[in-house]
Protein backbone atom coordinates (compact mmCIF):
# COMPACT_ATOMS: atom_id res chain seq x y z
CA UNK A 1 0.00 0.00 0.00
CA UNK A 2 1.29 3.39 -0.90
CA UNK A 3 1.09 6.51 1.59
CA UNK A 4 -1.40 8.53 1.54
CA UNK A 5 -1.28 12.06 0.31
CA UNK A 6 -2.15 14.99 2.41
CA UNK A 7 -2.35 18.74 1.36
CA UNK A 8 -3.07 21.98 3.87
CA UNK A 9 -4.58 24.79 2.04
CA UNK A 10 -3.33 27.80 2.17
CA UNK A 11 -4.41 31.05 4.12
CA UNK A 12 -6.97 32.68 2.82
CA UNK A 13 -6.58 36.12 1.00
CA UNK A 14 -7.82 38.84 3.82
CA UNK A 15 -8.73 41.73 1.00
CA UNK A 16 -12.87 40.89 1.81
CA UNK A 17 -12.21 40.64 5.37
CA UNK A 18 -10.36 43.67 5.42
CA UNK A 19 -12.89 45.70 3.27
CA UNK A 20 -15.58 44.53 5.44
CA UNK A 21 -13.96 45.69 8.79
CA UNK A 22 -13.40 49.25 7.31
CA UNK A 23 -16.89 49.13 6.27
CA UNK A 24 -17.92 48.61 9.81
CA UNK A 25 -15.50 51.29 11.18
CA UNK A 26 -16.71 53.81 9.16
CA UNK A 27 -20.47 52.88 9.83
CA UNK A 28 -19.42 52.83 13.80
CA UNK A 29 -18.03 55.71 13.71
CA UNK A 30 -21.22 57.49 11.67
CA UNK A 31 -23.74 55.92 13.91
CA UNK A 32 -25.96 58.11 15.47
CA UNK A 33 -26.01 56.81 19.11
CA UNK A 34 -29.23 54.87 20.25
CA UNK A 35 -31.62 57.11 21.93
CA UNK A 36 -34.89 55.70 23.64
CA UNK A 37 -37.78 57.70 25.02
CA UNK A 38 -36.93 55.44 28.90
CA UNK A 39 -34.87 57.16 30.76
CA UNK A 40 -33.44 53.49 32.32
CA UNK A 41 -32.23 52.25 35.52
CA UNK A 42 -32.12 54.45 38.24
CA UNK A 43 -28.11 55.53 38.54
CA UNK A 44 -28.33 54.20 41.97
CA UNK A 45 -29.68 51.01 40.75
CA UNK A 46 -27.19 50.79 37.42
CA UNK A 47 -24.34 51.59 39.54
CA UNK A 48 -25.55 48.99 42.36
CA UNK A 49 -25.48 46.02 39.20
CA UNK A 50 -21.76 47.67 37.54
CA UNK A 51 -20.66 46.96 40.60
CA UNK A 52 -21.66 43.59 41.13
CA UNK A 53 -20.64 42.53 37.44
CA UNK A 54 -17.40 44.29 38.74
CA UNK A 55 -16.77 41.91 41.20
CA UNK A 56 -18.21 38.66 39.70
CA UNK A 57 -15.51 39.52 36.95
CA UNK A 58 -12.95 36.38 38.12
CA UNK A 59 -15.94 34.01 38.18
CA UNK A 60 -17.12 34.87 34.84
CA UNK A 61 -13.46 34.27 33.30
CA UNK A 62 -13.00 31.14 35.27
CA UNK A 63 -16.34 29.73 34.10
CA UNK A 64 -15.82 31.06 30.07
CA UNK A 65 -12.18 28.38 30.60
CA UNK A 66 -13.77 25.80 32.22
CA UNK A 67 -16.74 25.67 29.63
CA UNK A 68 -13.79 26.31 27.23
CA UNK A 69 -12.16 23.67 27.98
CA UNK A 70 -14.80 20.78 28.24
CA UNK A 71 -15.91 21.84 24.73
CA UNK A 72 -18.90 19.49 24.85
CA UNK A 73 -20.89 18.98 21.82
CA UNK A 74 -24.55 19.33 21.42
CA UNK A 75 -26.54 17.61 23.86
CA UNK A 76 -23.83 16.48 25.60
CA UNK A 77 -22.95 19.79 27.18
CA UNK A 78 -23.47 18.13 30.99
CA UNK A 79 -20.49 18.76 32.83
CA UNK A 80 -20.86 22.77 30.98
CA UNK A 81 -24.46 22.89 32.40
CA UNK A 82 -22.89 21.98 35.81
CA UNK A 83 -20.23 24.53 36.18
CA UNK A 84 -22.64 26.81 35.49
CA UNK A 85 -25.26 25.80 38.17
CA UNK A 86 -22.64 25.48 40.23
CA UNK A 87 -21.58 29.08 39.89
CA UNK A 88 -25.40 30.20 40.27
CA UNK A 89 -25.91 27.92 43.60
CA UNK A 90 -22.60 29.45 45.21
CA UNK A 91 -24.75 32.21 44.94
CA UNK A 92 -27.40 30.80 46.40
CA UNK A 93 -29.89 31.07 43.45
CA UNK A 94 -31.74 27.50 42.92
CA UNK A 95 -31.26 26.12 39.14
CA UNK A 96 -33.06 23.96 37.48
CA UNK A 97 -31.67 21.83 35.00
CA UNK A 98 -32.45 18.82 32.15
CA UNK A 99 -35.97 20.42 31.93
CA UNK A 100 -38.41 19.87 28.53
CA UNK A 101 -37.26 16.50 27.64
CA UNK A 102 -33.71 18.14 27.10
CA UNK A 103 -31.14 16.76 29.94
CA UNK A 104 -28.60 19.48 29.44
CA UNK A 105 -31.24 22.59 29.34
CA UNK A 106 -30.93 25.07 32.69
CA UNK A 107 -32.85 27.72 34.23
CA UNK A 108 -33.22 30.09 36.94
CA UNK A 109 -35.26 32.93 38.13
CA UNK A 110 -34.81 35.94 40.17
CA UNK A 111 -36.82 39.20 40.76
CA UNK A 112 -40.64 39.74 40.83
CA UNK A 113 -42.80 37.09 38.75
CA UNK A 114 -45.38 38.73 36.73
CA UNK A 115 -47.81 36.39 39.18
CA UNK A 116 -46.25 38.41 42.21
CA UNK A 117 -47.41 41.66 40.78
CA UNK A 118 -43.99 42.21 38.50
CA UNK A 119 -43.85 44.11 35.12
CA UNK A 120 -42.40 41.54 33.16
CA UNK A 121 -40.09 38.73 32.63
CA UNK A 122 -36.79 39.37 30.59
CA UNK A 123 -34.43 36.53 29.18
CA UNK A 124 -30.94 36.08 29.28
CA UNK A 125 -29.74 33.21 27.24
CA UNK A 126 -26.93 31.20 27.43
CA UNK A 127 -25.41 28.58 25.15
CA UNK A 128 -22.57 26.43 25.77
CA UNK A 129 -22.24 23.66 22.91
CA UNK A 130 -19.10 23.43 20.84
CA UNK A 131 -18.07 22.31 17.38
CA UNK A 132 -16.73 18.45 17.30
CA UNK A 133 -12.55 18.19 16.63
CA UNK A 134 -12.80 22.17 16.24
CA UNK A 135 -13.71 22.81 19.81
CA UNK A 136 -15.38 26.22 20.84
CA UNK A 137 -14.50 27.95 17.68
CA UNK A 138 -18.11 29.98 17.74
CA UNK A 139 -17.45 31.09 20.98
CA UNK A 140 -20.49 29.99 22.73
CA UNK A 141 -18.19 29.31 26.27
CA UNK A 142 -18.03 33.42 26.14
CA UNK A 143 -21.98 33.78 25.48
CA UNK A 144 -22.23 31.25 28.71
CA UNK A 145 -20.07 33.12 30.76
CA UNK A 146 -21.41 36.57 29.73
CA UNK A 147 -25.06 35.19 30.57
CA UNK A 148 -24.42 33.76 34.23
CA UNK A 149 -21.94 36.97 34.79
CA UNK A 150 -25.17 39.46 33.32
CA UNK A 151 -27.73 37.22 35.13
CA UNK A 152 -25.69 37.08 38.78
CA UNK A 153 -24.98 40.80 38.62
CA UNK A 154 -28.74 41.83 38.42
CA UNK A 155 -29.43 38.72 40.94
CA UNK A 156 -27.38 40.85 43.53
CA UNK A 157 -30.03 43.67 43.29
CA UNK A 158 -32.81 40.48 42.69
CA UNK A 159 -34.99 43.08 46.00
CA UNK A 160 -35.15 46.07 44.05
CA UNK A 161 -36.33 44.68 40.36
CA UNK A 162 -39.29 45.76 39.73
CA UNK A 163 -40.15 42.58 37.28
CA UNK A 164 -38.26 38.96 36.34
CA UNK A 165 -35.20 37.93 34.94
CA UNK A 166 -34.69 34.28 34.11
CA UNK A 167 -31.41 32.45 32.76
CA UNK A 168 -32.16 30.39 30.30
CA UNK A 169 -29.76 27.64 28.96
CA UNK A 170 -29.65 26.26 25.52
CA UNK A 171 -28.67 23.57 24.51
CA UNK A 172 -27.07 22.00 21.11
CA UNK A 173 -26.91 25.65 18.94
CA UNK A 174 -24.05 23.98 16.43
CA UNK A 175 -26.83 22.05 15.05
CA UNK A 176 -29.93 20.58 16.74
CA UNK A 177 -31.75 23.72 17.15
CA UNK A 178 -31.89 23.13 20.97
CA UNK A 179 -33.83 26.82 21.21
CA UNK A 180 -36.48 25.84 18.74
CA UNK A 181 -36.86 22.05 20.79
CA UNK A 182 -37.52 23.54 23.77
CA UNK A 183 -39.56 27.04 22.39
CA UNK A 184 -41.75 24.17 21.38
CA UNK A 185 -42.40 22.24 24.82
CA UNK A 186 -43.09 26.07 26.56
CA UNK A 187 -39.49 26.67 27.75
CA UNK A 188 -39.98 30.44 26.59
CA UNK A 189 -43.52 30.74 27.59
CA UNK A 190 -44.32 33.90 29.69
CA UNK A 191 -40.70 36.02 28.28
CA UNK A 192 -41.87 39.13 27.00
CA UNK A 193 -37.86 39.90 25.35
CA UNK A 194 -34.55 37.78 25.37
CA UNK A 195 -31.40 39.09 25.14
CA UNK A 196 -28.23 37.07 24.50
CA UNK A 197 -24.47 38.08 23.64
CA UNK A 198 -22.43 36.40 20.35
CA UNK A 199 -19.01 37.33 19.89
CA UNK A 200 -17.87 37.68 16.54
CA UNK A 201 -14.48 38.02 14.65
CA UNK A 202 -15.09 41.99 14.41
CA UNK A 203 -17.88 44.65 15.49
CA UNK A 204 -20.84 44.00 13.63
CA UNK A 205 -23.45 46.69 13.43
CA UNK A 206 -26.20 45.70 12.54
CA UNK A 207 -25.78 41.67 12.12
CA UNK A 208 -27.93 40.05 9.72
CA UNK A 209 -29.82 36.88 10.92
CA UNK A 210 -30.96 33.64 9.13
CA UNK A 211 -32.98 30.79 9.21
CA UNK A 212 -31.74 27.43 9.37
CA UNK A 213 -32.95 24.22 8.83
CA UNK A 214 -31.40 20.75 8.15
CA UNK A 215 -31.37 18.35 5.58
CA UNK A 216 -30.02 15.08 5.39
CA UNK A 217 -30.21 12.99 2.08
CA UNK A 218 -29.24 9.56 2.26
CA UNK A 219 -28.86 7.69 -1.23
CA UNK A 220 -29.32 3.77 -1.14
CA UNK A 221 -27.55 1.84 -4.32
CA UNK A 222 -26.23 -1.55 -5.16
CA UNK A 223 -23.03 -3.02 -3.70
CA UNK A 224 -20.95 -4.96 -6.59
CA UNK A 225 -17.93 -5.81 -6.50
CA UNK A 226 -16.24 -2.67 -8.32
CA UNK A 227 -13.81 -4.48 -10.70
CA UNK A 228 -15.45 -8.08 -11.36
CA UNK A 229 -18.96 -6.81 -11.40
CA UNK A 230 -19.48 -3.34 -11.56
CA UNK A 231 -21.87 -3.15 -14.20
CA UNK A 232 -23.75 -4.86 -11.24
CA UNK A 233 -23.39 -2.42 -8.79
CA UNK A 234 -25.99 1.17 -8.67
CA UNK A 235 -23.39 3.51 -6.94
CA UNK A 236 -24.42 5.85 -3.79
CA UNK A 237 -21.43 7.64 -4.06
CA UNK A 238 -22.09 9.11 -7.30
CA UNK A 239 -25.50 10.52 -6.34
CA UNK A 240 -23.87 11.66 -3.67
CA UNK A 241 -20.98 13.45 -5.78
CA UNK A 242 -24.01 14.79 -8.30
CA UNK A 243 -26.13 16.28 -5.71
CA UNK A 244 -23.45 17.76 -4.25
CA UNK A 245 -22.39 19.31 -7.30
CA UNK A 246 -25.68 20.55 -8.32
CA UNK A 247 -26.12 22.09 -5.59
CA UNK A 248 -22.92 24.04 -6.44
CA UNK A 249 -24.44 25.13 -8.95
CA UNK A 250 -27.58 25.92 -7.65
CA UNK A 251 -25.89 28.40 -5.56
CA UNK A 252 -25.44 31.18 -8.93
CA UNK A 253 -29.38 31.39 -8.80
CA UNK A 254 -30.49 31.79 -5.22
CA UNK A 255 -31.20 34.91 -3.41
CA UNK A 256 -27.50 36.72 -2.13
CA UNK A 257 -27.98 36.33 1.82
CA UNK A 258 -29.36 32.83 0.79
CA UNK A 259 -26.58 29.67 2.09
CA UNK A 260 -25.83 26.31 1.67
CA UNK A 261 -23.59 24.36 3.16
CA UNK A 262 -23.23 20.27 3.16
CA UNK A 263 -20.85 17.77 4.02
CA UNK A 264 -20.67 14.43 3.02
CA UNK A 265 -20.95 12.12 5.82
CA UNK A 266 -20.99 8.86 4.77
CA UNK A 267 -19.30 7.61 1.20
CA UNK A 268 -19.06 4.13 1.00
CA UNK A 269 -16.54 1.79 2.86
CA UNK A 270 -13.20 0.31 0.56
CA UNK A 271 -12.77 1.25 -2.76
CA UNK A 272 -13.34 -2.51 -3.89
CA UNK A 273 -16.85 -2.31 -3.10
CA UNK A 274 -19.29 -0.09 -4.92
CA UNK A 275 -20.88 2.06 -2.01
CA UNK A 276 -24.16 0.87 -1.27
CA UNK A 277 -25.00 3.68 1.13
CA UNK A 278 -24.20 7.66 0.79
CA UNK A 279 -25.56 9.75 3.48
CA UNK A 280 -24.94 14.34 3.08
CA UNK A 281 -25.97 16.34 5.43
CA UNK A 282 -26.74 20.54 4.15
CA UNK A 283 -27.62 23.38 6.64
CA UNK A 284 -30.34 25.72 4.27
CA UNK A 285 -30.29 29.57 5.55
CA UNK A 286 -32.24 32.07 4.18
CA UNK A 287 -33.31 35.67 5.51
CA UNK A 288 -37.39 34.44 5.56
CA UNK A 289 -39.54 32.09 6.20
CA UNK A 290 -40.95 32.35 2.39
CA UNK A 291 -37.24 31.88 1.02
CA UNK A 292 -36.28 29.59 3.39
CA UNK A 293 -39.45 27.35 1.97
CA UNK A 294 -38.44 27.79 -1.45
CA UNK A 295 -34.78 27.16 -1.13
CA UNK A 296 -35.54 23.73 1.11
CA UNK A 297 -37.94 23.14 -1.64
CA UNK A 298 -34.97 23.40 -4.21
CA UNK A 299 -32.70 21.01 -2.71
CA UNK A 300 -35.42 18.51 -2.28
CA UNK A 301 -35.80 18.34 -5.88
CA UNK A 302 -31.83 18.72 -6.56
CA UNK A 303 -32.13 14.94 -4.05
CA UNK A 304 -35.03 13.48 -5.97
CA UNK A 305 -33.05 13.85 -9.03
CA UNK A 306 -29.91 12.61 -8.42
CA UNK A 307 -31.87 9.16 -7.10
CA UNK A 308 -33.25 9.03 -10.47
CA UNK A 309 -30.26 9.89 -12.61
CA UNK A 310 -27.80 7.92 -10.56
CA UNK A 311 -29.39 4.98 -9.06
CA UNK A 312 -31.24 4.89 -12.57
CA UNK A 313 -34.75 4.47 -11.63
CA UNK A 314 -35.26 4.69 -14.95
CA UNK A 315 -33.53 1.87 -16.17
CA UNK A 316 -36.86 -0.60 -15.49
CA UNK A 317 -40.34 0.31 -15.26
CA UNK A 318 -41.01 -2.18 -13.00
CA UNK A 319 -37.88 -1.12 -10.80
CA UNK A 320 -38.72 2.38 -11.14
CA UNK A 321 -42.54 2.16 -9.95
CA UNK A 322 -41.38 -0.02 -6.90
CA UNK A 323 -38.66 2.24 -6.25
CA UNK A 324 -40.88 5.58 -6.50
CA UNK A 325 -44.00 3.44 -4.07
CA UNK A 326 -40.85 3.30 -1.67
CA UNK A 327 -39.81 6.40 -1.42
CA UNK A 328 -43.03 7.67 -1.21
CA UNK A 329 -43.87 5.31 1.76
CA UNK A 330 -40.50 6.77 3.07
CA UNK A 331 -38.40 3.82 3.56
CA UNK A 332 -37.58 3.42 -0.28
CA UNK A 333 -34.47 3.62 -2.55
CA UNK A 334 -34.08 7.32 -2.04
CA UNK A 335 -34.56 8.05 1.41
CA UNK A 336 -34.92 11.83 2.20
CA UNK A 337 -35.19 12.06 5.58
CA UNK A 338 -36.82 15.23 5.44
CA UNK A 339 -36.11 18.72 7.11
CA UNK A 340 -35.19 18.88 10.81
CA UNK A 341 -37.95 21.08 12.19
ZN1 LIG B 1 -22.71 30.47 17.63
Amino acid sequence: MSTATTATGSAPSRAYLDLLEATTRRRALAFEPLTSTHTGAPEAAAAAVRRAAAEGRDDVATLAGVVHDLAEVAFEEHASVAAIADLLTRHGIEVETGTHSLATSLSARVGLAPGDGGTGTIAIVAEYDALPGIGHACGHHLIAASATGAFLALAAQARDLPGEVVLLGTPAEEGGSGKELLWREGFFDGVDAAVMLHPFSYDVVDHPFLGRRQLVVTYRGVAAHASAQPFMGRNALDAAALNYQAVGLLRQHLPPSDRVHGVVREGGDRPSIVPELARLEYYVRSAHPETLRDLSRRLEDVAVGLALTALDWLHDGELRAAAVADFEAAGGVVDVEGYFA
